[in-house]
């Protein structure tokens, strides 16, 4: 699956973080997968149209589960100075960071004196710089190696080698200048198995102390310039009020966030910035049985869509049936949207938008 890996220097709160949100996740009894590993932990997308939807197909008392997405989180740890050279855990980190998709990258924006910082203070951008190098020089470690084997193979006269073989310079290039993949500018796609972690999109989490949640203090302000330079989003949370907040009830945990002052908790907001970052967006099954949401890339084709849901809608996909979720909500049922000429019939074409709710017919 898609899934969103936590890296940051040691004691910047990555563990508090992390076990918030695999209690969160236990909590989300209707998510269909189980946590699959000790370090992958998932968090439901927060969607209020599916609450919309489920009232619609509301009959008496039978109201049909809502079942949500989620995104995955890794943790990955063991990243010190000296990863890319394999120190400490460093090989174990690189090839969980290879595997994930985006990367949260928690930063220590809080001041405690009984919390021990790695480097002797507290500096956000020092600290995002110390893990942005380690990343870089794996990437370049990987990136030579890869370069001396396409060379071997464009001596032999091997096109698609010697036009890769330029792609990795010139990634090369950018890393040598200290910057990650990701800020160059490249003729090709990047191909997955280059391995690069400097080219997965960062979401920077300000870890700051619960006073700071309303109000920005200069190290947030720090990582939101750091950030806005390399067009990375920031969200700003506090790991210890995630970890309180994973302990509570839904009705709790918002007179909770009340109180606090603010609307949202740091990990919902996590949640939906992650997804965006990862190019994701949901389309939804609705009926008497089930609202569900599901998960697809942006640009994805209605018979894509459809093997999200079942391989076989994929392979004998005929057509969908498509209506905007709000437009289902109006209409209040099937029938009444089909009567009002508001749900279209799309082929193997189109392509599926965010709140799409669709009905796929299949020969199968
Ligand atoms: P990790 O090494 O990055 O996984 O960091 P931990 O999650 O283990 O956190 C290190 C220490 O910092 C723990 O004692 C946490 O309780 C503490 N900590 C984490 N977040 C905060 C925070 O927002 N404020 C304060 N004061 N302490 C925090």
């Amino acid at each position: 699956g898609l899934g969103i890996g936590i890296v940051g220097l040691p004691n910047v709160g990555k563990s508090t973080l992390f076990n918030a949100i695999t209690r969160a996740g236990a909590l989300a009894a209707n998510y269909p997968f189980a946590t699959i590993d000790k370090n992958v932990g998932i968090v439901t997308v927060p969607d209020p149209r599916l609450k919309a939807l489920s009232d619609v197909f509301t009959k008496g008392d039978r109201v049909p589960p809502i079942i949500p997405t989620a995104v995955e989180f890794v943790d990955i740890a063991g990243l010190v100075k000296g990863a890319h050279k394999g120190e400490g855990l460093g090989n174990q980190f690189l090839a969980n960071i290879r595997e994930v998709d985006a990367i949260a990258h928690v930063v220590r924006c809080f001041e405690d004196p009984n919390v021990v910082h790695v480097a002797g203070q507290v500096n956000p951008i020092d600290d995002i710089e110390t893990i942005n190098t380690e990343l870089i020089l794996a990437d370049m470690y990987g990136l030579e190696k890869r370069i001396e084997n396409l060379k071997k193979k464009a001596k032999s006269n091997d096109r698609d080698s010697a036009e890769l073989m330029a792609l990795a310079q010139s990634i090369l290039k950018v890393l040598e200048e200290g910057k990650p993949a990701r800020a160059g500018e490249y003729e090709m796609p990047v191909p997955k198995d280059f391995g690069l972690m400097t080219i997965k999109p960062v979401i920077y989490v300000a870890n700051v102390s619960e006073e700071f949640l309303t109000e920005d203090n200069d190290m947030v302000r720090a990582v939101r310039e750091y950030a806005a330079k390399e067009g990375a989003e920031v969200v700003k949370i506090s790991a210890q009020i995630e970890a309180e907040l994973s302990e509570m009830s839904p009705e709790e945990s918002k007179e909770f966030l009340a109180d606090l002052g603010v609307e949202e908790s740091g990990l919902d907001q996590l949640v939906k910035v992650g997804y965006k970052t990862l190019g994701l967006i949901t389309f939804i099954t609705s009926g008497e049985k089930e609202v569900r949401a599901w998960t697809i890339r942006e640009g994805t084709k209605a018979p894509g869509a459809a093997g999200q849901i079942h391989s076989d809608l994929e392979k004998g996909f005929i057509r969908s049936e498509v209506i905007e979720w709000d437009k289902m909500v109006e209409a209040g049922s099937w029938a009444n949207a089909k009567s009002k000429g508001w749900v279209r019939t799309e082929g193997k074409d189109y392509v599926v938008k965010d709140g799409d709710v669709l009905y796929i017919l299949s020969g199968i």
